[in-house]
């Protein structure tokens, strides 16, 4: 596989929840890809979806339709070796590392379970060095493994879940949030910890987050999801400096950036008024009640994501030509 490739291949995707006599439509057909070895920042606010997005990707929850391809295998029809294959290569870090690892376990034991589970070390002896190496890439050390989990920090309990997801020798990891629950000193250790590691191991990041200012810090591109909908992706560096989603807009307006331009979008668009339910969303673009823009159009027809620029694609009406 080389670097351009795409690892996951996700198309016309729908995860939908029953609620009450209603329908949650917490993912509602949404189409993006992650090529080998990047980070795809996801990043919206609670509720945009982002997070069933990710679980869905990865076959933790089952679709309502679409399809995601995983090295171009359908994730939830996936049988045999290629879901013992996909079960070890794919891992997830989440985001509250206080009720993620069992606090009945030594952190010896939470780290080697998957070591175990797909039976990777051909004794007890071998097993323990595998641990002992992963405590220590992740900053803790090899006493650590004799502990329990409540005696740690939450940036450290953060680590101690890095090296059980690294334990299994993964090429692609869905990061949930990872620094959410975490004191913002500790959030840039983390996130710094997780790009080394990505470039020894030549890892791939699903990096999902509702913090514009870190994704930017790991993402290669940036994907902001708005109400179960994709409302523009393109390479960091583009997002940033030339967002043409009114709520990316809006977005950044929220965080410090000393770039002119940027500066300028941030006084052209406020985020105003509430995220409407996910059950029975509005017709039309999911953004209208907050966007300045919004046209009779923006109520009745729903804008496609579409390439606008190489590589940037816009949910929104404004970018028609
Ligand atoms: Fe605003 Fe209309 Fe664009 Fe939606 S489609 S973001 S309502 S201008």
């Amino acid at each position: 596989m080389n670097q351009n490739e795409k690892i996951l291949e996700v198309s016309h995707l729908k995860k939908y929840f029953k609620a009450g006599k209603g329908v949650l439509k917490a993912v509602d057909d949404v189409s993006f890809f992650i090529r080998k070895g990047e980070t795809l920042g996801v990043v919206g606010e609670s509720g945009c979806g982002k997070t069933t997005c990710g679980r869905t990707c990865i076959g933790i929850y089952d679709r309502t339709e679409g399809e995601v391809l995983y090295k171009g295998k359908d994730v939830h029809s996936l049988k045999g070796q290629d879901k013992k294959d996909f079960t070890k290569e794919v891992q997830i870090i989440f985001q509250d590392p206080y009720s993620s690892l069992d606090p009945k376990m030594k952190v010896g034991d939470i780290i080697a379970e998957g070591l175990r589970a797909h039976k990777m070390c051909a004794s007890k002896e071998e097993e323990r060095k595998v641990v002992n190496d992963l405590l220590e890439t992740v900053g803790l050390n090899a006493e650590h493994a004799t502990r329990y989990v409540h005696e740690f920090s939450g940036g450290q309990r953060q680590r101690i879940g890095i090296a059980r997801a690294l334990a299994v020798e993964p090429e692609f990891i869905v990061c949930d949030e990872p620094i959410s629950a975490l004191d913002v000193s500790i959030q840039a250790q983390i996130v710094n910890l997780l790009i080394r590691l990505q470039k020894e191991k030549g890892l791939t990041y699903m990096f999902i987050a509702h913090d514009l200012s870190m994704v930017k810090h790991i993402s290669d591109r940036v994907c902001v999801m708005y109400l179960g909908t994709i409302a523009e992706i393109t390479d960091s560096g583009s997002l940033y400096s030339n967002p043409l989603h009114p709520y990316t807009q809006a977005l950044l307006s929220a965080i410090p950036i000393p770039d002119p331009k940027v500066e300028e979008a941030k006084n052209r668009i406020k985020l105003e008024g509430e995220l409407p339910s996910p059950i029975n969303p509005p017709e039309g673009c999911r953004f209208q009640n907050r966007c300045k823009y919004a046209c009779d159009r923006c109520r009745c027809e729903r804008p496609e994501l579409k390439e606008v620029e190489p590589g940037h694609w816009v949910a929104c009406h404004l970018t028609d030509k």
